[in-house]
């Protein structure tokens, strides 16, 4: 029952979120393996509908905890306060939000705003000398991904990005699929990600605040799907916007927007994002076999299949997945992976202007 609800809950309340089911949450460690150790203090800045299925993750982590908030809202803060038993000295609005610096409680400010916000809360994170998890897209442009990690990595801070699906088994399976050319070289591959969207006040449709439309919000997952089956990096290209469907809703952003990846190895991979209609589908074609996900990257559960065969994997927790493997070695003092850093944000960002820009001038754009 809960799941169905919450289901609803999430398609009427959050355009971003509305593609997406709960998760089931299943811990994989019985209860005497689990970390009973220090947990990583973890504030949540912005608490709208993505902070709060971050704070069901946070309540299934075993190395993070959430022991703050931010928010311009003092309803707000009064019910999370309540529900999650958060003290008033944990509680910042935007104005004194900087004051964080001074609270050794909070070891890890995690940014779950509007995204041209992002560069804005990260830098004045790093400057409280704060580590910081930033929700995707990193920014709104590779200039504003470049100053990010300079304030962090000048700061001595930890960036990382929220890639959940860098943690999700099926995600981890299709990479390794691929990169281990399991099936051989592979060839195409096809990745969309898409959700009919109708409210016209939500931010994600205004530029100023999403920096895009649904390329930004969603495609961002058809990249990196394509880059880390495939291990590569694109070296060119080429992109369509989709027709204008309503020109009343979709005045600052795209409505859809396809778009052609060229790699190394020859691999293409074509991609579409909407909000015209749903889809969310991985398909990849190699040189000895298929192997594919239809429900591919929103928030599970998730299928698969290989020319072998069905996929089956634990339908996790993917926010406590993501939170428990950036915990764990921030607490244990050891840097983050490339691949869930400022420096993948800033991959994904150079790559999506560049579609943008192929888009606008319809010619090839190179990456290289
Ligand atoms: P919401 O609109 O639900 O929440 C955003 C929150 O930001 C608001 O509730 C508000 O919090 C705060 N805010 C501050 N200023 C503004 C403003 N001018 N306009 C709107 N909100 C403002 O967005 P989501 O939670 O869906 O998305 C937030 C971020 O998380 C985005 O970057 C999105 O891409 C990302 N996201 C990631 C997902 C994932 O799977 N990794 C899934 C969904 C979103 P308050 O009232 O507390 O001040």
């Amino acid at each position: 029952m809960k799941r169905i609800s919450r289901r609803s809950f999430l398609f009427n309340a959050s355009a971003g979120a509305a593609a997406m089911s709960l998760p089931a949450i299943i811990s994989p460690l019985k209860k005497s393996q689990r970390y009973d150790g220090k947990k990583l203090n973890v504030a949540l800045v912005g608490l709208g509908v993505y902070a709060g299925i971050l704070a069901d993750g946070l309540q299934s982590s075993e190395y993070c905890r959430l022991a703050g908030i931010v928010t311009g809202h003092p309803n707000k803060a009064a019910s999370w306060k309540a529900q999650y038993k958060i003290p008033d000295k944990n509680i910042y609005n935007y104005e004194n939000f900087d004051q964080i610096a001074k609270n050794s409680d909070i070891d890890l400010v995690y940014v779950v705003l509007p995204n041209s916000m992002h560069k804005e809360y990260t830098i004045r994170a790093a400057k409280a000398g704060k580590h910081v998890i930033c929700e995707k897209p990193m920014a709104i442009s590779v200039k504003e991904c470049e100053e990010m990690i300079a304030a962090c990595k000048n700061a001595g801070v930890q960036l990382a990005i929220g890639y959940r699906l860098h943690y999700e088994p099926y995600n981890l399976e299709i990479k390794r699929l691929g990169q281990k050319k399991v099936f051989g070289q592979v060839r195409l591959i096809e990745s969309s990600l898409g959700y009919p969207t109708g409210d016209p006040s939500q931010w994600r449709l205004h530029k100023a605040l999403s920096g895009g439309g649904p390329l930004m919000n969603v495609g961002i997952y058809c990249l990196q799907s394509a880059r880390y089956v495939l291990g590569e990096e694109p070296v060119s290209v080429t992109a369509q916007f989709g027709p204008n469907t309503n020109p009343e809703l979709f005045k600052e952003v795209e409505a859809s927007i396809t778009w052609q990846l060229q790699f190394p190895s020859g691999a293409v991979c074509n991609s579409s994002s909407t909000y015209n209609c749903l889809i969310d589908r991985f398909f990849a074609s190699a040189d000895n076999g298929q192997f594919e996900m239809s429900p591919a990257i929103s928030y599970g559960p998730f299928a698969g299949k290989t020319s072998n065969g069905p996929l089956h994997f634990p339908d996790i927790n993917q926010q406590a997945a993501q939170l428990d493997g950036i915990g764990k070695l921030i607490l244990a003092k050891q840097p983050l992976p490339d691949h869930i850093t400022g420096a993948e944000g800033l991959k994904d960002m150079r790559i999506m202007e560049a579609i943008y820009k192929s888009a606008q001038t319809g010619t090839k754009v190179s990456l290289v």
